[in-house]
């Protein structure tokens, strides 16, 4: 019988895999490069690549400015309704537009103008940092009449779930958290945080960069508010493409975008002086869009919606325990530990893995064997799972090469200074 720790047991279940065949429609340049960092920056689908021509030589070269007349328009709410069924949103509740962090600015301001006389923001200290610097740049704006409330994570990996559930009062004007950590992977339950906040009058904003593609979210259900998050991680939208957000649609009157523009206006081509702002979300649009890359998301989409988020997921959970399993029996006896939460229930779609010399580990398996995972601060390595096409033998050969990265000491020949992207 096969053991775990055996590469055919690798190949094995690859060969049971229902979603395996989807790892061809995407470009693998190089089949003997093991890439895990399908959490930053997804892998390019091949019909991407055949609607990147098309957009160039075709909608731009040939169509020029009749393109806006024939779909580009009309982008922002199309893909946005796509991305509504991954999420469980409404089709007029996801629009696709800027980055997530301009997004976040946006929805903050217009949160905390709604919740007027409140004066707190509830998050943790596993948010994305960036997330806190947006959120510090809103209070700036308000006159300096808010303050942020950063809850401690008991353990810098699990979230402070009850002590954020205690700390919400009359005084919060907005929850927001990142639905999976960036750093450890934890995962909160949507729903029970956002019918917390809502006991206490405030809204929530979740952050699903880390979550979107890889975890089935049904923001309707838990009655969410605001969401914003990112189509270049598990969505494989492209480098820098634009992210989405969402409001739910009894709130989207009720919101301003701080950042008003024509593009949000309710008559762009009449060229008033004033602003008035468009019905539904369009309003939160502000200037042109970058339309080849947002347009590039489709496809990403189109894969995620065809393989399914809950085989997805349940693809993600099982390749994460064999992950797991794998790192208990070769790394955890090399001086690894695990800052990722052991049950399923609270993880994301990536494992995080420390070690004193995290850094130099990284850089040996970078340059010298052939596997791209990532590094955060302070000892890191986050293995990401893409289930739409992380093999299970790549999740084999990847745990091999960092044990021998160990083992062999390839991470002397590096010096501990980080470089610009890790
Ligand atoms: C990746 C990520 C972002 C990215 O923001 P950009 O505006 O695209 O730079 C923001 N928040 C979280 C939680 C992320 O994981």
């Amino acid at each position: 019988m096969l053991v775990q720790t055996d590469p055919a047991y690798a190949d094995q279940l690859d060969q049971r895999d229902p979603l395996a065949h989807f790892r061809e429609r995407f470009v693998i340049a190089d089949p003997d490069l093991l890439y895990l960092d399908g959490n930053s920056l997804g892998r390019l689908p091949k019909a991407t690549q055949a609607l990147a021509k098309d957009f160039i030589d075709h909608q731009w070269g040939e169509r020029l400015i009749r393109g806006w007349n024939e779909g580009w328009f009309t982008l922002p709410e199309r893909v946005g309704a796509k991305i509504a069924q991954l999420i469980g949103a409404q089709p007029d509740e996801v629009l696709v537009a800027e980055s997530t962090s301009i997004n976040l600015f946006k929805l903050a301001v217009a949160a905390l103008r709604f919740g007027e006389g409140r004066s707190r923001i509830v998050t943790d200290d596993l948010n994305f940092p960036s997330d806190l610097y947006i959120l510090q740049g809103a209070i700036d704006l308000l006159d300096r009449q808010h303050r942020i409330d950063m809850i401690a994570s008991p353990d810098g990996i699990h979230g402070p779930v009850a002590a954020i559930q205690e700390t919400l009062d009359e005084q919060v004007a907005l929850l927001t958290l990142s639905h999976t950590v960036f750093k450890s992977g934890y995962m909160y339950d949507i729903a029970e945080l956002t019918a917390a906040a809502h006991a206490a009058g405030a809204l929530v904003l979740w952050d699903l960069s880390h979550s979107i593609g890889a975890v089935p979210v049904d923001l309707n259900a838990a009655n969410v508010d605001l969401a914003i998050g990112c189509s270049y991680k598990y969505l494989n939208g492209g480098p820098g493409a634009p992210a989405f957000l969402y409001i739910r649609r009894d709130l989207q009157e009720r919101l301003r975008n701080p950042i008003s523009g024509w593009m949000g206006h309710k008559d762009l081509f009449q060229f008033d002086m004033n602003y008035q702002p468009a019905a539904g979300l369009r309003k939160f649009l502000t200037g042109t869009q970058p339309l080849a890359s947002l347009a590039l998301i489709e496809p990403g989409v189109d894969l995620l919606l065809e393989a399914g988020m809950d085989q997805l997921r349940a693809k993600s959970i099982a390749q994460t325990e064999y992950l797991i399993g794998l790192y208990d029996a070769l790394l955890a006896p090399l001086g690894f530990s695990l800052n990722t939460p052991r049950d399923t229930q609270q993880r994301g779609s990536h494992v995080s893995i420390g070690h004193a010399e995290g850094l130099r580990i990284d850089l040996a398996l970078i340059n010298d064997l052939k596997v791209l995972p990532d590094f955060r601060a302070p000892d890191n390595l986050r293995l990401g799972i893409a289930p739409i096409y992380t093999s299970y033998r790549d999740i084999y050969t990847s745990v091999q090469r960092i044990g021998q990265a160990v083992t062999d000491r390839l991470y002397e020949n590096y010096a501990d200074t980080t470089p610009v992207v890790t």
